[in-house]
């Protein structure tokens, strides 16, 4: 009897806080869902949009507010930069992600975006364990949320790409990567001492060896696919094992040679997984029921391994985005069962776009796509710094489409680095495929506000960036060959979907430019958090303020 008392009385107790909890002012939505897919284009919503189903991408666009004309807004476009980007509402100037990986002065060597020497693996290998957000040198929307609310908000964020997942749970939140060795999601001592249980229960289920056991054929009949090239040709990369880069794809025969469990992240069935460990997580972490907004941070990576080996013209391409379309639907239809229609907040958007494949535009008369041969480039430039300084070991570095300069020569032979970094941008002029160049001297001393000048300096960290930029024509790639990448300035790279969908969206869209840097300040706003405390963007008021 007096247990059924002390129950009653903490029942009760727990009923009063969640009263008092409903009726506060500051109101919030149970769940804020952030989709991150790694390459896609903004024009992916309407080239394959007839055969999206109801519930998942057409869902976002109909049902949500979409900034059809929305951008990244520095150079490089590249995936550790615009994770980085969204969720800490500023620029690589700001957050310091200025590549995936760049190179270090101080110590002659190369980083990673989301490297930490300092922690090690949990419920994984080794080698694919030392990850943090330490590189990461502002605050994220999930950091602020959780400030926000004394904590209570739990952050997760989950990718099979280690840097999509750590760079937007920031510093305070959980996030969990996949390693390929294993074929489950692991974590690393700076978030867990051990994995969580559901998470070990996750693993156990050994979901990527049933997704290898299948073949990957076209979701519709293979000639329906009219939105690009056919599916034979000679710009895409075949897998490895295989001739021609030619549907169906026979996983069980191709893994061996394609990574083993590391090829899930290289076909849609890795969307399929990544939902899986998704609704793993709201069910593991209760999240969006325990009367705290909480955040759950997913980044899509297959489609970034899938476009760059096939280009954006590729049927392979297309049916991703089918597939991944109806993995979304699944889970907003599981969020809608589970949390509710209308109490969870999503937002969808990209790292960066993507380029088309050199060859393929050039078979379209495309004539002045091109490709910048950068050893040639380089060759000549050392032969040239050579001559102009005397012999040495000039060039520290070509990263990110930086020359890093030996800096510590420079002055041991008492030389102007600014007429050094000019020398070099000149010479550069010469190159086909370069367009422009700039040195760091001018991004530090002016401010610019329109064109790539800006769009350079908005990536430019006084502290970590090159010497000298270089800047290549439209459709041009370094090193091209079969497949594709990104990193530009250009729209290709840039124009990513921002939409808005959920509690406190009505539904509409706009073309009015809009940055992906806006969308941690519009989440500010409807969260009712401070901003990220490196933020630069803006609010998207079309969202916010309508009521
Ligand atoms: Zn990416
Ligand atoms: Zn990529």
């Amino acid at each position: 009897m007096k247990r059924l008392i002390i129950l009653g009385c903490l029942l009760f107790s727990q009923f009063s806080f969640a009263q008092e909890y409903s009726a506060r002012e500051v109101e919030r939505p149970k769940l804020v869902v952030g989709i991150v897919v790694d390459q896609m284009r903004q024009e992916y919503f309407y080239r394959f949009h007839d055969r999206y189903v109801e519930g998942g991408l057409k869902r976002l666009m109909h049902d949500g507010f979409m900034m059809q004309n929305g951008h990244y807004n520095y150079i490089p476009t590249y995936t550790g930069p615009g994770h980085a980007s969204v969720y800490t509402g500023t620029t690589p100037a700001t957050h310091g992600i200025i590549g995936n990986n760049w190179y270090i002065r101080a110590t002659d060597t190369d980083v990673y975006c989301a490297e930490d020497s300092l922690v090690t693996a949990v419920g994984g290998s080794e080698g694919n364990g030392k990850i943090s957000p330490k590189n990461l040198l502002s605050s994220t929307i999930t950091d602020e949320l959780r400030f926000a609310t004394g904590k209570r908000s739990k952050v997760v964020g989950v990718a099979i790409k280690d840097r999509g997942a750590a760079l937007p749970a920031g510093h305070l939140g959980d996030a969990y990567w996949y390693d390929s060795k294993t074929g489950g999601f692991m974590t690393s001592s700076y978030y867990h001492e051990e994995l969580p249980s559901w998470v070990e229960e996750f693993n156990n289920k050994k979901l990527v060896s049933k997704y290898l056991d299948q073949t990957w054929e076209t979701l519709f009949p293979i000639e329906t696919y009219i939105q690009g090239a056919a599916d034979d040709n000679e710009f895409e990369s075949p897998f490895k094992g295989k001739d021609r880069p030619t549907f169906p794809y026979d996983l069980k025969k191709l893994q061996k040679d394609n990574g083993g469990l590391g090829m899930i992240s290289s076909i849609p069935f890795g969307n399929t997984f990544t939902v899986e460990m998704a609704l793993a997580a709201i069910e593991g972490e209760q999240l969006g029921k325990r009367g705290e907004t909480d955040f759950l941070a997913v980044s899509f990576s297959s489609p970034d391994y899938i476009g760059h080996r096939f280009g954006p013209q590729a049927i392979e391409v297309e049916d991703n985005y089918l597939r991944l379309d109806r993995d979304l639907a699944r889970f907003f239809d599981y969020l809608d069962r589970e949390i509710g229609k209308g109490e969870y907040l999503v937002f969808l958007t990209a790292d960066h776009g993507v380029a088309d494949v050199v060859n393929y535009m050039k078979s379209e008369r495309m004539v002045t796509s091109g490709s910048l041969d950068s050893k040639t480039m380089l060759t000549e430039l050392d032969a040239f710094v050579g001559q102009k300084y005397g012999s040495g070991d000039w060039i520290s570095s070509f990263s990110n489409q930086q020359i890093f300069l030996n800096r510590e020569l420079v002055s041991e032979k008492d030389l102007s680095l600014v007429e050094m970094q000019r020398a070099v941008a000149d010479f550069l002029l010469r190159f086909d495929g370069v367009k422009e160049t700039y040195i760091a001297d001018d991004l530090r001393r002016y401010e610019y506000t329109t064109g790539f000048k800006h769009l350079l300096q908005m990536g430019y960290n006084h502290k970590s960036s090159g010497d000298v930029m270089v800047i290549m024509e439209p459709a041009w790639l370094a090193n091209a060959s079969k497949g594709t990448t990104h990193g530009t300035g250009y729209t290709y790279d840039t124009n990513v979907p921002i939409v808005f969908y959920g509690w406190g969206v009505k539904p509409g869209s706009s073309s009015r430019y809009a940055t992906v840097t806006d969308i941690a300040p519009t989440l500010s706003m409807m969260l009712k958090t401070r901003l990220p405390n490196g933020a630069t963007g803006q609010p998207i008021g079309e969202i916010v303020d309508a009521k």
